[in-house]
């Protein structure tokens, strides 16, 4: 919407696309489409990708601020909200987003290297990431081979003892964070069954009759799946002995507990709770009661952090967000923000792009309403080119990403897979000195 403007982005890492490459399930290939929209954008002759440069390290903002006339924040949520409870640190126990980053590529979790070798796992939340997990967990080999899920982890799910998952929240069945989508796509999983208790579900078909739709949808199918009868069902079910998943509610995490040695988890005791007051709103308060849940394996997925990337930018260290309003940074002219470091670790891609054409819409408004003097030019990217280079710094250009990404596909080719990822940093770059 703006003739002259040109933009570049800053990337950590040398590959782009974020939580799009990263964080989305690699057998939901269809929602990666949204990389030909970024990848039209990105060849735009006004646009420019610098991959490998980390922003508050190699540049500080300060730096990008006086290269260019806007600076735009988006980098969002790269940490995990923590439970802060006791045996959270025990061999065993992994956040949401390592095990996500783990099988999707994303290198610094590479190492992760869960230990798989229970037969029971407990992710704690009942959101959609919970759900991912679960169906990664539980998904025949066969499906996640023909999916751009990496190499090694396929090897480690193929070794895989896990055949239980529960997925435990601290809120009842009209609170879940997932969504409709997703819970089909668990429900029909081959080879699974679903374990849903019908005590859980009493007059809750009542109390969703004047509910928005799809919560009364979401809240029926949980319903009709816990009334199935287990013949009906068992006779869906295609392997002999099937891999089971269930949803406990109303149970919070109060410790993580250690195998007799202390070395890694045996379980975790859970508070049992009762809300106070109803919908969305309601809050979970332990009735003093607790129960203990045999486990392995313990994936903590209660949301992810924005983190502060530069202490020169405010940030709101209590809802993890950089103070801001329509995304200009509060107290910063010409500083911008979007996305999750925005609003928080909240909604799906949609909403993550209408809020930057949100932000977009502020920076165009101070444009014209003179806030942003544009009237002096800046460097831009010859400014910041020449800092990079004196502190020894490769950026990584779009062009250069086509040639990774080509590798990739072709990697991937061979396996019968769309891509196979390359997820050591050096590899990447090394290829493109070649
Ligand atoms: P989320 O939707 O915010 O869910 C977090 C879950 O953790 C909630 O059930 C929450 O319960 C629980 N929780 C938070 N703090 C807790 C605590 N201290 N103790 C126990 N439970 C706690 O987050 P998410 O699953 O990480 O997903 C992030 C966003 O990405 C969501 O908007 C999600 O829809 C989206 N996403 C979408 C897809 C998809 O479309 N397929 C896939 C992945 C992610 P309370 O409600 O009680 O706080």
């Amino acid at each position: 919407h703006h003739d002259l403007a040109q933009v570049d982005i800053y990337e950590k890492l040398p590959v782009p696309f974020g939580l799009v490459r990263f964080g989305v399930a690699p057998d939901h290939p269809e929602v990666k489409n949204v990389i030909n929209t970024f990848t039209h954008t990105a060849r735009s002759d006004r646009c420019a990708y610098y991959g490998n440069v980390t922003v508050g390290r190699d540049v500080t903002v300060g730096e990008l601020q006086q290269a260019y006339h806007a600076v735009v924040l988006s980098y969002g949520a790269e940490g995990s909200r923590v439970l802060g409870i006791p045996g959270e640190n025990l061999s065993g126990v992994y956040s949401a987003r390592a095990f996500v980053g783990w099988y999707n590529g994303l290198p610094e979790n590479q190492d992760l290297k869960p230990d798989l070798s229970c037969e029971t796992a407990l992710i704690l939340g009942h959101g959609n990431v919970a759900l991912d997990i679960a169906r990664i967990l539980l998904s025949p080999l066969d499906f996640l081979r023909k999916t751009d899920i990496t190499d090694c982890s396929l090897a480690a799910l193929a070794c895989s003892k896990v055949k239980r998952v529960w997925l435990a929240g601290r809120r009842g069945p009209l609170q879940v964070a997932f969504t409709i989508k997703e819970l089909r796509e668990m429900i029909n999983l081959p080879g699974t069954q679903p374990v849903l208790n019908p005590a859980d579900f009493t007059g809750l078909e009542n109390a969703v009759k004047d509910a928005p739709r799809p919560r009364k949808r979401l809240t029926e199918l949980m319903i009709k799946t816990a009334l199935e009868k287990p013949r009906e069902r068992a006779a869906m079910v295609q392997a002999a002995v099937p891999r089971q998943w269930g949803l406990k509610f109303q149970r919070s995490p109060q410790e993580v507990l250690p195998t007799a040695d202390g070395t890694r988890v045996r379980g975790v005791r859970l508070a049992l709770t009762r809300l106070e007051g109803s919908g969305d709103s309601a809050k979970a308060v332990p009735t003093g009661e607790v129960e203990e849940l045999e486990c392995g394996l313990v994936l903590s997925s209660i949301g992810y952090q924005s983190l502060p990337l530069d202490p020169a930018v405010p940030f709101d260290t209590q809802h993890g967000v950089i103070p801001n309003s329509s995304g200009r940074v509060k107290g910063a002219p010409g500083l911008y923000c979007s996305g999750w470091v925005k609003r928080g670790p909240v909604g799906v891609i949609v909403s993550t792009m209408n809020d930057s054409f949100d932000t977009a819409q502020s920076v165009l408004e101070d444009l014209q309403g003179g806030v942003l003097d544009v009237s002096v030019p800046r460097g831009g990217f010859g400014a910041v080119g020449s800092i990079l280079r004196s502190r020894g710094v490769r950026p990584v250009s779009f062009s250069d990403w086509e040639r990774i990404d080509a590798a990739e596909v072709a990697r991937g080719k061979a396996a019968g897979k769309p891509r196979e990822k390359i997820v050591d940093l050096q590899e990447m770059l090394q290829l493109l000195d070649h």
